[in-house]
């Protein structure tokens, strides 16, 4: 059986031989009797699992030892309230102000709910018409009082990506939501990092924070227990019953990551299918990416057709061609090609034969 090619932006494809492995451990788990969503989080078998999966993600990240690692929930969206909630008081002076960089959707949301804790200053803004830009260094409007520096490296629903750490002397915070794991990074420039692991990670259910040590264990007074950072790290991320499954799954996808030969390699494989789509709507005058060649992400391919009449035409087509969930963002419109890494690299040689052909037929 050959599955379809799904660029859905989220949840999104899973390795399939991370699939097949869940897939043979389902009824029994090495020996248990028992699916991995029926042990208890306390059993010596989970917390092998949860080990597991931590030393993997710290290996493959090259995670400095005084960075903690959480697995969490509530999304990437729970975080826009936790970054504030915990970091705020964190910095010298407990200043009650925040620099965030706005480059598009989520940006906008991590900023809408960092001003129900603090000032938020906007640092640089790229929402003139339409967010089709990161901007540079230069044009970053830093403040030294600020308590950190938050920003989104990669904008999920525009497609626009920073090709560059930004320098700050506050902690930098980066919702890496559809960008970690797809390439190295390094972890020691900045002060936390979140993600849902639900574009490039695992299953929805799960959020991975790494943390500065430094910056935990000052939260906001009236901070609940399960927002607190310091209370998680000191427990080992089970002060509540953790997302057992989707943090087994996505230990699976790391080591499936290692076997692959690990991030660099990741990264390579990334780059060539982002360059090939790329390389193939540019070549068109029937496709457009809106967005600044510097700016393009890895992860989102979002382009537009000619006429927007033929989209209907344009995505019938692709679903019979196995060519699953192209369609924008609703407030984007268009298309949307979500690339993480577990979109094999035949898939986009699928997708571009695709256009190609829808072209031909309709150009
Ligand atoms: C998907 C996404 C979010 C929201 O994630 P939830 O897990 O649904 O809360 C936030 N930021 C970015 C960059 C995303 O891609």
């Amino acid at each position: 059986m050959s599955r379809p090619y799904n660029f859905s932006a989220g949840p999104a494809m899973l390795p399939e031989p991370v699939l097949r492995r869940a897939q043979e451990e389902m009824l029994d788990w090495h020996g248990s009797g028992m699916c991995v969503a029926e042990m208890s989080h306390r059993s010596k078998q989970f917390m092998s699992i949860a080990e597991q999966a931590e030393s993997d993600l710290r290996m493959l990240l090259g995670v400095p030892d005084d960075y903690r690692v959480l697995f969490l929930q509530g999304g990437a969206s729970s975080q826009f309230a936790m970054v504030p909630m915990n970091l705020l008081a964190a910095s010298k002076g407990s200043s009650a102000m925040a620099d965030y960089l706005n480059t598009g959707s989520w940006s906008k949301k991590a900023i809408a709910e960092a001003r129900k804790f603090c000032d938020v200053k906007v640092a640089a803004t790229a929402e003139d018409g339409r967010f089709i830009r990161a901007p540079t260094q230069a044009e970053l409007n830093l403040s030294a009082n600020a308590a950190y520096l938050h920003y989104t490296p990669n904008e999920t629903i525009e497609g626009v990506e920073f090709s560059y750490v930004p320098e700050a002397t506050v902690p930098l915070v980066a919702d890496m939501s559809s960008t970690l794991l797809s390439r190295p990074i390094d972890v020691s420039r900045f002060g936390l990092i979140y993600a849902g692991a639900q574009k490039n990670i695992g299953p929805a259910g799960l959020t991975i924070v790494i943390v500065r040590d430094d910056l935990i264990g000052q939260p906001r007074n009236g901070t609940p227990a399960m927002f607190d950072y310091k209370i998680h790290a000191d427990n080992d991320s089970m002060y509540n019953t953790p997302p057992t499954y989707a943090w087994y799954l996505a230990g699976l996808v790391f080591q499936w990551l290692k076997d692959l030969g690990g991030l660099a390699v990741m990264a390579e494989i990334n780059q060539r299918k982002a360059d090939k789509l790329y390389a193939a709507i540019d070549a068109s005058d029937f496709y457009t990416n809106p967005v600044e060649v510097a700016s393009r992400s890895w992860m989102n391919v979002p382009f537009t057709l000619a006429d927007a009449a033929l989209d209907e035409d344009f995505l019938g087509g692709a679903k019979s061609a196995g060519l699953l969930t192209l369609k924008g963002h609703r407030s984007v419109g268009g298309m949307r090609a979500s690339i993480y890494n577990a979109m094999p690299e035949a898939g986009i040689d699928a997708l571009i034969a695709y256009m190609a052909e829808f072209e031909r037929t309709h150009g």
